[in-house]
């Protein structure tokens, strides 16, 4: 075994550090505040290389490993949860359907749209299909060479801000899962609009919204492998993606507990660095140990990925432990600040308003332990 990051990762991870310490901090209080999707940030994210992160490089991607990947994400959501999404949400987790199950024609249509730093987004979730993906409405008819998509996507990240789309229909409920269906979707084909901006507790800064379709004509090109397929690409994605919700969760933590340990060096009480008291010190090793223990488990799941070997069931230990981590180590991170880490100068309070969505997102929590315990059950 061998825990050290190689030059290059080492690299990725300073770079993108240094952009979040250059390019997100200074400003996204700002733009948290105004609720306001952040496009100079994203523009300059794709002029370093960040925005495409998840593109093969066979198709003008920086080619950067699922590791490098998970390294990227940390570090983006050590400046902005917000900003993190929106990067995870295009170059990741909508992409990931394209590579599990894409031709090489629809990988380059894909990737080209991204590769203009245009976004993508994952259009999943209805309003009335959330945890229970095989109980989907949205339907796709066919029609000779097209498929007619009519149907609503809920809660959808970069839904209004995003120039394509990976969908999910069904040809007919009554198959559930075996009637699943992907698609590409362009964002400009007739009968696509969306909804208003969902008011949000955390990651402000990402777009989410409803996406509808009506009448929408795709072409049968468009389809991601065959006809009740989609179930599987999509549980497939979203194992491929969880490992980043995990780094997500890991970057806000790590931001919140960076804001504590300087606080409790400069704030004095009775007479002394807060830091001082064992209490609060105390606190700040349970953190640290957590967000360590998070980061391993999420490397551990990018490992097996990367070796082909079976990793669901660890994708699912590392975004369930990351997240629930998260939404503790930032917790105490208000804590440790006092009356300054409630107010929304001092950062913490973001970082424990952003952490609460890792805990629903890509399958709640509670999905998370359903995987597990299957895991345990089944092997
Ligand atoms: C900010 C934000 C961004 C999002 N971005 C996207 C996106 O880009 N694309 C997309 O497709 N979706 C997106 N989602 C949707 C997200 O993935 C869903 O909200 C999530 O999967 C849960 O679905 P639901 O909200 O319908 O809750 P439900 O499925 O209705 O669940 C409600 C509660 O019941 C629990 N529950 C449900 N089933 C079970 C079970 N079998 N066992 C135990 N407990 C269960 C859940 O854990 C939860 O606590 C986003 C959501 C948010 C809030």
């Amino acid at each position: 075994m061998d825990f050290r990051l190689s030059d290059e990762h080492i690299a990725l991870k300073n770079m993108a550090r240094k952009f979040a310490e250059q390019e997100i901090i200074p400003v996204i209080r700002e733009y948290d505040e105004k609720e306001e999707f952040p496009w100079d940030i994203i523009k300059k994210m794709h002029e370093v290389g960040l925005l495409t992160c998840g593109v093969p490089e066979e198709y003008g991607g920086p080619g950067i490993d699922m590791l490098g990947q998970i390294i990227v994400t940390e570090e983006l959501c050590y400046g902005s949860a917000g900003v993190g999404a929106t990067m995870a949400a295009s170059s990741l987790l909508s992409a990931e359907p394209v590579i599990v199950a894409g031709n090489d024609a629809q990988k380059k249509h894909y990737f080209d749209v991204l590769n203009e730093g245009k976004l993508g987004a994952f259009c999943l979730t209805e309003p009335g299909a959330g945890s229970d993906v095989a109980g989907l409405s949205m339907t796709a008819k066919r029609d000779g060479d097209y498929y007619i998509l009519n149907g609503t996507k809920q809660f959808i990240t970069n839904g209004g801000v995003a120039d394509i789309y990976t969908v999910f229909a069904t040809t007919d409920k009554n198959l559930k899962y075996k009637g699943i269906i992907g698609f590409i979707v362009d964002r400009n084909t007739p009968g696509i609009s969306v909804g208003p901006e969902e008011k949000k507790m955390g990651i402000r800064t990402s777009d989410t919204r409803q996406v509808i379709f009506e009448d929408v004509r795709v072409p049968v090109e468009n389809r991601l492998g065959e006809e009740g397929e989609g179930f599987s690409i999509c549980m497939k994605s979203l194992d491929l993606s969880r490992p980043s919700v995990a780094a997500e969760a890991i970057g806000i933590a790590q931001r919140a507990f960076d804001i504590a340990v300087k606080y409790c060096k400069e704030r004095v009480a009775f007479g002394q660095p807060i830091g001082n008291f064992q209490a609060l010190r105390f606190m700040l090793a349970d953190m640290a140990m957590e967000i360590e223990a998070a980061r391993l488990l999420t490397y551990k799941a990018c490992w097996l990925a990367m070796n082909n070997e079976p990793f669901n069931y660890m994708a699912s230990y590392a975004k369930c432990y990351a997240a629930d981590m998260a939404m503790r180590v930032t917790t105490n991170a208000v804590q440790i600040l006092g009356g300054y880490g409630y107010l929304r100068e001092y950062g913490v309070e973001m970082c424990m308003r952003d952490a609460k969505v890792m805990q629903i997102y890509e399958g709640t929590n509670q999905i998370q332990r359903v995987v597990i315990a299957n895991h345990i059950f089944r092997g």
